[in-house]
């Protein structure tokens, strides 16, 4: 789905929007014939990390849906006016009640099927600061061995810690950069000059 149906222009009301290589654009957009207000739909960017803690990782489970009942690492929607590093770190404190310091970044992918990117950093638990949010029912730190693979949101999230656990285990960290298609691992430090 490149583009969102669009009924009505924002601008005037008119109701004759349609799909149109603006002058001097590259991309077909939504163009309203009435006033020729352009609409520019982008991806939007989600944030979130996985939270370590003396061998363990915090995972929260879902209290509505998408995917009620089911366990993932904090992540939503960056907000305007916020870097994606304070996107993760609010996401970590709403879902969890968790107050993260950011590591570094672990790993980023694109979907483009649904317009999307996910940024997802590595964080350190710093300590519980308030309840977690109405969209969790319950938050857990878990092993390697304790992972609720059957039960987990998405196949990216088994994905990131299934690679999560195995770097863990070699104390070396990398950077994937990829789709849902394919990808890559970059060796990458722990140490990150562009967070702090
Ligand atoms: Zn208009």
């Amino acid at each position: 789905m490149l583009h969102k149906k669009i009924h009505f222009c924002s601008q005037c009301g008119g109701d004759e929007v349609l799909m149109q290589v603006p002058s001097g654009d590259t991309h077909a957009r939504p163009v309203c014939q009435d006033c020729g207000h352009i609409v520019y739909q982008n991806p939007t960017v989600i944030a979130g990390c996985i939270i370590e803690h003396e061998g363990k990782f915090l995972l929260g489970k879902r209290a509505i849906e998408p995917m009620l009942g089911k366990w993932s690492i904090p992540a939503g929607f960056m907000e305007n006016g916020e870097t994606v590093e304070q996107a993760a770190v609010r996401e970590a404190l709403e879902e969890t009640g968790a107050t993260v310091e950011v590591l570094g970044p672990y790993s980023i992918f694109s979907v483009p099927q649904m317009n999307q990117v996910y940024i997802i950093f590595r964080a350190r638990f710093v300590g519980f600061e308030q309840p977690f949010g109405d969209e969790t029912s319950e938050v857990s730190f878990v092993t390697k061995d304790e992972v609720p693979w059957n039960e987990l949101t998405y196949p990216a999230i088994g994905q990131i810690l299934t690679r999560y656990i195995n770097e863990e285990d070699h104390g070396q960290f990398g950077l994937y950069m990829g789709c849902y298609e394919q990808g890559l691992v970059h060796p990458f430090g722990n140490a990150n000059p562009c967070i702090n």
